[in-house]
């Protein structure tokens, strides 16, 4: 794949110019590095005197691979349902934007497909679904994205509108994000060409009236990312970016064996995705439909900014500081819902990427099990909703919640806790409690932990359990005996009674389960017993 070709002198063409130009290269390099930071750094031609020269990190691209891609995406026969039942799996509410992202992944991978399989790929009169997605910060527009990218397997990446400049001297350049993309590949150009773009703060870039200026640059970034939503060609060496210089030179000094590196990549099978807050846009909607303003005259809707923000037109759009051919190029639109109290509380429970499963994952990595119950759940996505950062509130409540949890309990003897709605008020008291909890009890003390647990297993599971006073004398001995938490001993013995119990519950409804004292010898063993005593008797 990699060939060593460093040895310049047994070119036998003796190529002055291609040398001159590695030399005027490298010296155009050394010369960025000095600027940047006031370094000198000189660049080697051959490579560092001494050691072998490295291979590029980007692999050249093999026939092998390509057929590979090709076939991926030939292979493409998702049907929109099907898609929104995936992100259904992580994504909490935003229904309308699930339909509406599903058919248009569906549209724009089945067009390529057509496109690959047809003779005159050219004559289709194919429009790109490139999508506009509105909406409050931290509700899952991203998430959506990221996940029907990883759906399909194609490269995704995401920038910031507001790195943008119009030039690419100020900020960067808006064809880095389609190099960035070819990276993200691992420089596979023919993957890369299929993959998603999606760029944020896209309303930052309007070209709005600013106290009586109006910002040119906006402007020029809205033009240039035109063009690259349509059908253009991008240089894989960037004249601003020092890594596809220092590629751009190292494949000059190796030369390739095999297929040649791309050199461009066409933008015209990316699908782009753009999205923005719009906070000022339910206003203009509002003044547009009704002749007055958020926040004047009697209020009729609950969440006036999201119903306003879904029914935005390209008037509405134009009027924000958008050209109508940028705005034209996003035939797709539409908005995210604002996150409520509720949604993140199902975002806890129900989504698959949930912070919560997370948190779960980390304590396991100590061997410690570690449940929230339905209350604690609540009273963090109350406290993450008053943050008004939409579901990344949850991130930062629980972090604040089970920092010093996390820190303290790998270091003890705990095995499990369970974190209840006073865990989340006093988090201090609460693992100070669960410190000593798990500390020698006496059998007094010992039943008052059983009694904490039967509360809990009725509020994680809904059964009462009940403990006759043999079985709590032997969960007391197995405490002692291996000086493992009272709650501790509860937990790990009856792990598996939530499946049993509902099994048993199935055919015999049950409220109330008697645990006697072989259940905590052998709480298997027993539970097994139970079950096939019930299937029998039907
Ligand atoms: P933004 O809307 O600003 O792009 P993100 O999609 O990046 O927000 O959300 C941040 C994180 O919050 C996600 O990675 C995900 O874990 C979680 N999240 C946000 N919205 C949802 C949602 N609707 N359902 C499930 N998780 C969500």
């Amino acid at each position: 794949m990699f060939e060593d070709k460093t040895d310049d002198s047994k070119d036998k063409n003796g190529d002055k110019s291609k040398d001159d130009k590695l030399k005027e290269a490298a010296k155009h390099l050394s010369d960025l590095f000095k600027n940047m930071d006031g370094n000198s750094f000189v660049i080697p031609i051959n490579g560092i005197p001494g050691e072998p020269p490295k291979p590029p990190e980007q692999e050249n691209v093999t026939e092998e691979e390509e057929v590979d891609v090709l076939e991926k995406i030939r292979e493409f026969d998702l049907k929109p349902k099907e898609v929104k039942a995936h992100l259904d799996r992580f994504v909490i509410k935003q229904d309308e934007a699930k339909k509406v992202l599903s058919v248009a992944i569906c549209d724009h991978y089945n067009h390529i497909r057509e496109s690959l399989e047809s003779d005159e790929p050219e004559l289709s009169e194919y429009v790109k679904q490139n999508v506009l997605v509105l909406g409050p910060t931290g509700v899952g527009k991203t998430y959506l994205i990221k996940n029907l990218a990883k759906l399909i397997g194609v490269p995704f990446v995401k920038a910031d509108a507001t790195k943008f400049s119009a030039t690419g001297y100020v900020g960067q350049d808006v064809e880095d994000i389609v190099r960035d993309l070819v990276k993200i590949a691992d420089g596979d150009v023919d993957l890369a060409q299929y993959g998603i773009i999606y760029i944020d703060e896209i309303d930052k870039i309007a070209n709005r009236s600013n106290g009586g200026t109006r910002d040119v640059s906006g402007r020029g970034v809205q033009i240039n990312l035109l063009k690259l939503m349509e059908d253009s060609k991008v240089n894989l060496t960037s004249q601003t970016d020092m890594m596809s210089q220092m590629e751009g030179v190292m494949d000059m000094m190796h030369g390739s064996s095999g297929k040649k590196r791309k050199k461009t990549i066409n933008t015209k099978n990316i699908l782009f995705i753009v999205s923005g807050a719009f906070d000022k846009m339910g206003d203009l909607v509002k003044l547009r439909e009704e002749g007055s303003q958020i926040g004047f005259g009697r209020e009729s809707v609950a969440n006036a900014d999201d119903y306003y923000l879904g029914r935005s037109t390209t008037e509405d759009f134009i009027k924000y500081g958008f050209e109508p051919e940028f705005i034209g190029r996003l035939p797709v639109r539409v908005a995210c819902r604002e996150l409520l109290p509720e949604d993140l509380e199902k975002i806890m429970n129900e989504s698959e990427g949930s912070i919560l499963r997370q948190y779960e994952a980390d304590f396991r990595g100590y061997d410690i099990d570690f449940k929230m119950l339905p209350s604690a759940v609540r009273s963090v996505a109350e406290k993450a909703y008053l943050q008004k950062t939409g579901a990344r509130g949850l991130m930062t409540v629980m972090e604040q919640l089970l920092r010093d949890f996390k820190f303290e309990l790998p270091s003890t003897t705990v095995k499990s806790f369970v974190a209840d709605e006073n865990t989340v008020k006093s988090p201090v008291t609460a693992l100070e409690n669960i410190l000593k909890d798990s500390e020698p009890a006496d059998l007094e003390e010992a039943e008052k932990l059983i009694v904490t647990y039967v509360d809990e297993f009725e509020k994680l599971y809904g059964f009462k359990l009940k403990f006759t006073a043999a079985a709590v004398k032997e969960i007391h001995r197995i405490h002692e005996e291996t000086a493992t938490g009272v709650l501790d001993v509860c937990r790990e013995r009856f792990r598996d009674y939530p499946y049993g119990l509902d099994l048993i519950n199935k055919d015999n409804p049950i409220k109330t389960f008697t645990i006697g004292v072989n259940s905590v010898k052998s709480p298997d063993k027993t539970l097994s017993a139970q079950i096939a005593k019930i299937f029998k008797e039907k």
